[in-house]
């Protein structure tokens, strides 16, 4: 069993907390679900059971082969304890003032701290922002994608797993 915890929360006012906590119960649910499983499985690359798992080396994008059932694994890996089972993956939230539309948020690798923008945490649904955070979890495993928008960059881990995580969300 996955716990998703959230480790810190800074900057978000008492009503903002409540989509924090919300997205927390929604996430426990998602990771521990079937269906997630089964998504992550079953991702499409180019007709190919895969993920577009990129990675920059001395400045060139590299294409490391994972399996599906290894990004399923990583992704659900625990960062926090993990007792009699109970794989906890620990999340640091951070609220920022500003952001938009093409202005989302960010991870801090060393810090492992996901930064958020305000303006577009109040303007998008529980089921995006949800995303985001399954999305920024995954660099922190260190899985990238292309810094601008191009047909493999929606196959890369961060952007499948969020998008996945986005769609479940919604059907639930
Ligand atoms: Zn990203």
């Amino acid at each position: 069993m996955i716990k998703i915890n959230i480790a810190t929360a800074n900057g978000f006012t008492t009503e903002e907390l409540k989509k924090v906590e919300a997205a927390n119960s929604t996430l426990n649910n998602i990771l521990n679900s079937e269906k997630f499983r089964e998504r992550v499985l079953k991702f499409t690359t180019d007709g190919l059971f895969r993920f577009h798992y990129r990675r920059s080396f001395f400045g060139k994008w590299i294409d490391k082969p994972h399996t599906n059932h290894q990004v399923y694994e990583i992704v659900t890996q625990h960062s926090g304890a993990d007792d009699a089972g109970v794989k906890q993956i620990d999340l640091h939230l951070e609220l920022l003032p500003g952001g938009g539309e093409e202005h989302i948020g960010y991870t801090d690798t060393n810090t492992r701290k996901i930064f958020t923008y305000r303006d577009w945490f109040n303007s998008v649904s529980l089921a995006e922002y949800a995303g985001h955070l399954t999305h920024e979890w995954c660099h922190q495993l260190g899985f990238d994608h292309s810094p601008k928008p191009d047909p493999k960059r929606e196959h890369s881990v961060p952007y499948g797993i969020g998008s996945i995580t986005e769609a479940i969300t919604l059907n639930y």
